[in-house]
């Protein structure tokens, strides 16, 4: 592939989820050229979170949809550009501009911040698409408090799926694991918190495989996958914690990864590739939040200021 050099950008941010805009935020002061291409919409996650009670600046919290328009607003006010594409390819000629492919064709860029977060793994079953955001949720952090004195179900046996029962249990009045197994894959340490909090049962061998209701999550239907037997029963909300996977398969140049795929870098946002940074959920990190996302994102666009002033 050819290298268009004729109108090379300083940054290329792809993803504009907190991270990305971030990124895009402090490129743009920095008076750098800076393209942000988002394949949705802009604010990742964070902006199908119903409020966020969390994010400092905000004592009666904000809708995380109205943060991530406060947040693109932001951005848009010192330049940058938005290009609203799917990007299929990041790669380099190696010396010194890469090449981001997306569907609206070719850009050219001297750096490029990889934000392209994580996404959750779906059930696949019907209502989940449409009582997403109403009841059904992938974050409990986000979404828990909303859930006070509610009957829940958590679905999934991981670290995830029982580290987000103990949390739910502050507001809950029950929560109810469903696991396709009869043995968790969590760490026994939780697992043995789980068996020990009286506001957690488990229903065991069991899979979601409808979720019901109308305007909100009402209930689900349940297949015991040992004898076959399908049952419906009450609930308020529904957690699905399957597990994620980050967005990472488009990256043709030299990354480094943990086993689960996520973006090794150092503390500056580096990759072993020089010029090519990642911010945000992609990382390998212990806390994914938006507040550590935007956090991510101001030092990655400063990395790559510092990068480019070096001439590299
Ligand atoms: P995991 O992949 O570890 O677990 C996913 C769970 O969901 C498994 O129990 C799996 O069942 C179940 N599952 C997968 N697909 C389906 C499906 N289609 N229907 C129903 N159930 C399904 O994901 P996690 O997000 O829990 O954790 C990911 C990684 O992050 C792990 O390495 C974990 O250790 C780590 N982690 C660590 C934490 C910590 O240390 N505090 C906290 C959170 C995560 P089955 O067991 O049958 O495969």
């Amino acid at each position: 592939m050819g290298f268009s050099k004729s109108k090379v950008t300083d940054v290329i941010v792809i993803g504009a989820g907190p991270s990305g805009l971030s990124a895009s935020l402090y490129a743009g002061r920095a008076k750098l050229s800076t393209i942000v291409i988002e394949k949705g919409v802009p604010g990742g996650l964070a902006a199908t979170t119903h409020w966020i009670e969390n994010y400092p600046g905000f004592p009666e919290g904000i809708s995380g949809s109205d943060l991530m328009q406060k947040m693109v607003e932001q951005v848009e006010r010192f330049g940058s550009e938005f290009v609203y594409s799917s990007v299929n390819s990041v790669s380099t000629d190696n010396k010194s501009y890469f090449s981001v492919a997306s569907d609206s064709g070719v850009f050219t860029s001297k750096a490029v911040i990889i934000s392209t977060g994580t996404n959750p793994l779906n059930l696949d079953v019907p209502g989940e698409d449409r009582l997403r955001g109403l009841g059904v949720s992938y974050c409990a952090t986000c979404d828990g408090p909303f859930f006070r004195g509610k009957d829940l179900l958590v679905i999934g046996g991981g670290d995830s799926a029982i580290a987000e029962a103990l949390f739910l249990t502050r507001f809950a009045s029950k929560v109810t694991v469903v696991h396709r197994r009869d043995q968790l894959r969590a760490a026994k340490s939780i697992q043995d918190h789980a068996f020990n909090n009286p506001k957690i049962e488990f229903r065991w061998d069991s899979v979601v495989n409808e979720i019901l209701g109308e305007a909100k999550v009402e209930g689900a239907v349940l297949k015991d996958v040992r004898t076959g037997r399908v049952e419906s029963i009450k609930t308020d909300g529904i957690f699905v914690a399957i597990g994620s996977r980050p967005d990472t398969g488009f990256i043709k140049v030299k990354v480094d990864k943990d086993e689960r795929g996520y973006i090794l870098t150092d503390e500056r946002m580096r990759t072993p590739t020089l010029g090519l940074f990642a911010a945000g959920d992609v990382r390998a990190k212990s806390l994914r939040q938006v507040v550590t996302a935007v956090s991510d994102g101001a030092i990655a666009a400063v990395e790559a200021e510092q990068y480019l002033a070096a001439g590299k």
